[in-house]
């Protein structure tokens, strides 16, 4: 498995230590099937930035567009692990759906060697902030 050269490839990258063991997980940015640039969630024209909750990627080049449910169902999380249960290290890739894992949206693979899920969830659990 080739690692991510530049966060400008990607769609999400994590690196985190977990108990007894470590995920480092990302998605690369689709090649737009147009003309082969990398594709990304649509850019608010007015502030430049990406939209969050944009329903389509677009390709930054020529402009093309595709739906979201599209582009995401043909995504793979590629993952480098070291298992927090039984030590083995290995490589894998998990589909781009996130289901609940320990009550939190989560990407889940697999352990090769032992058949443990791990979840790897989208944001570290951080402090809830006060209402
Ligand atoms: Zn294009
Ligand atoms: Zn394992």
């Amino acid at each position: 498995m080739k690692e991510p050269e530049s966060m400008d490839e990607l769609l999400f990258f994590t690196n985190r230590v977990v108990d007894n063991g470590s995920i480092k997980a990302w998605i690369c940015r689709p090649p737009c099937p147009k003309c082969n640039k990398l594709m990304g969630k649509s850019i608010n024209p007015k502030t430049g930035k990406v939209i969050k909750k944009a329903e389509d990627y677009e390709c930054p080049s020529c402009g093309f567009k595709q739906a979201k449910a599209d582009v995401e169902k043909d995504l793979r999380v590629e993952v480098i692990y070291k298992c927090p249960y039984c030590q083995h290290e290995g490589e894998t890739t998990t589909e781009h759906v996130r289901k609940t894992w320990q009550g939190v949206p989560s990407f889940i693979f697999e352990c090769q060697e032992c058949g443990q899920k791990i979840g790897i969830t989208k944001k570290m659990k951080s402090p809830k902030k006060k209402k």
